[in-house]
């Protein structure tokens, strides 16, 4: 940790011995442009879910102490918001520079923390650095719209403007990429940032932090609180916050909606997820087998855009066995060991869960064809390891179809026609992502206009939309009414004012007040 952070002053479990009994490195918060020691008495220890060994502590800040970070937020507004939109444009300039050159510490703490190997996790690094990057272009995100005489010597345009303090509540499965959705897009628009990440994989956000505040970010724009129930309560409940975005389970999220809608703020909450892969026998077989292996094990998948389920149409079912044996190859280890494909679940917990998902299929008649239960990872025996998982002949009542598994888990159902396809994806709650393989041009843009999913690849197992456009995820996988990031994230993060004025050429002087509705 102490190479990871160089010579800087602590960010993170790194430096700085706890001064509590528990000698764990703590996570600092960060308030009013410092790191700084929570003065609170109940901590979570954060694990390293390869070894379940403990890597450091993350506190539940304190009341006082979440009331100063919300502060610190709202003074920074005043002249943030004011600031000019070229130097905000120039800090992130500066800040997607800093990302870049510090992506592999980055990486190294989100698989620490996190578990994912690091190849993947550069990737959840990347793909985070395409949002700030997207946010260097705000002169142009940001512009109003004119229409001139819209009567005589009347003209009327729209300004965007920030819309004050805004939060952010992130989940553990992108320790980076989901941070980077909220406050580089809040902030260029002016605003300033409460960002609470997942209490599980706190160190990234915290070096984020650090990276943000060496491009020159001024005190008080960001500040981080670290907790669980009573920081999201608090967010949803400071009058000074006026928008939240959340990334997480439909648990946490459905309440943080209606909790922080019913207080007047705008909230916008990405959720669980069942994504479906539909796989076409006229497909190319090679390469849909290779992208739904990918997409359905990667991140030991603990992706919202994991493709979860594989429904395979008429004669595709005949590739089961062949999706089994090269899922078979795929290579379970620590995510920092070379070589390795599939790290651990988060937790002992998760993998409880999912292993009681797999049982739960078997119980109700499904077939097991691969079982990553009880694998044994020499030298990490400790560690929250399911293997690849693949659950055939499933039925859309079962429980391991109905619950978002999130774990290396594959659920396979067949269809014999793409219409019964269609009608299954649609069928379930869930309108996260969804992919189809298929060669024929037909097929594919029948699927993507008959099917209610909110992201759609042709041949693209995971289609989660560069920063241009949004992340559009719908029905069961969201609340609120716009998006994260693309057009979308700018004008959530924004209000519109619109200024009608009149310039008379001839300096006319009017003869009598005019009652009546202007038209
Ligand atoms: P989570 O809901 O447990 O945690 C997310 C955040 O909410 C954390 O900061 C946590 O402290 C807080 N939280 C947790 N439980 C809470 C509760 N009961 N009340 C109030 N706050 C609570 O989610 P997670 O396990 O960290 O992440 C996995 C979930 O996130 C999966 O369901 C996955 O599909 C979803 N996810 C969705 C997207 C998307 O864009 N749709 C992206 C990534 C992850």
């Amino acid at each position: 940790f102490r190479q990871l952070i160089g010579s800087r002053p602590s960010v993170c479990p790194s430096q700085v011995a706890s001064s509590s009994p528990d000698s764990s490195p703590t996570t600092k918060l960060f308030i009013d442009g410092k790191f700084a020691e929570s003065s609170t008495s109940e901590w979570l220890d954060i694990h390293n879910p390869a070894t379940n060994e403990v890597v450091g502590r993350v506190p539940k800040a304190t009341q006082t102490e979440m009331l100063a970070a919300v502060e610190s937020c709202s003074r920074a507004y005043a002249s943030w918001a004011e600031t000019s939109i070229l130097t905000r444009q120039q800090i992130f300039l500066r800040y997607q520079q800093l990302i870049k050159e510090n992506i592999k510490e980055l990486a190294r703490l989100i698989t620490l923390e996190q578990g994912k190997t690091l190849a993947d996790a550069e990737g959840d690094v990347f793909r985070g650095l395409q949002v700030a990057e997207h946010a260097c272009s705000i002169t142009s995100l940001m512009l109003g719209e004119t229409l001139p005489s819209i009567t005589k010597d009347m003209d009327t345009y729209t300004y965007r403007l920030p819309i004050g303090v805004c939060a952010g509540i992130a989940p553990f499965n992108f320790p980076a990429m989901i941070p980077l959705w909220m406050f580089p897009m809040g902030m260029v628009c002016g605003n300033t940032y409460l960002m609470k990440p997942s209490e599980r994989v706190p160190g990234c956000t915290m070096l984020l932090a650090r990276l943000l505040q060496d491009a020159g970010m001024p005190d008080g724009t960001l500040n981080i609180i670290h907790g669980q129930h009573a920081a999201v309560n608090f967010i949803c409940d400071h009058p000074a916050i006026k928008a939240i975005s959340f990334v997480g389970s439909n648990q946490a999220g459905e309440y943080i909606y209606e909790r922080g809608s019913k207080n007047g703020k705008r909230v916008q909450s990405n959720m669980g997820a069942k994504n479906h892969g539909v796989v076409m026998p006229d497909a190319n077989k090679e390469n849909t087998l290779n992208q739904l292996v990918g997409a359905a094990f990667g991140a030991a998948g603990q992706r919202c855009m994991a493709l979860s389920t594989a429904i395979l149409v008429g004669e595709a079912r005949e590739w089961l066995p062949e999706l089994v044996e090269r899922s078979k190859a795929l290579r379970v280890n620590a995510g920092d060991q070379p070589g390795a494909d599939v790290g651990p679940l988060i937790s002992p917990e998760a993998r409880a869960r999912v292993e009681m998902l797999i049982q739960s299929g078997v119980d109700e008649g499904a077939t097991l064809l691969l079982d990553g239960r009880n694998v044994h990872i020499k030298g990490y025996e400790n560690g929250n390891f399911v293997g690849p998982t693949i659950i055939a002949n499933v039925t859309p009542a079962m429980k391991c179809y109905t619950e978002e598994i999130f774990g290396p888990v594959l659920v396979v159902l067949e269809a014999d026609t793409l219409d019964e396809a269609i009608s299954l994806v649609n069928n379930n709650q869930y309108g996260n992502g969804t992919a189809i393989f298929t060669t024929n041009g037909a097929t594919a843009r029948k699927y993507t206009h008959e099917v209610d999913v909110g992201q759609i690849g042709v041949n693209v197992p995971i289609p989660v939309p560069l920063p241009m456009f949004s992340f559009s995820g719908s029905r069961g996988s969201f609340r609120g009414d716009t998006n994260f990031y693309g057009k979308q994230g700018i004008q959530f993060y924004t209000q519109v004012k619109t200024v009608t004025s009149q310039w008379k050429a001839d300096d006319a002087t009017t003869k009598s007040p005019a009652v009546t509705m202007p038209t």
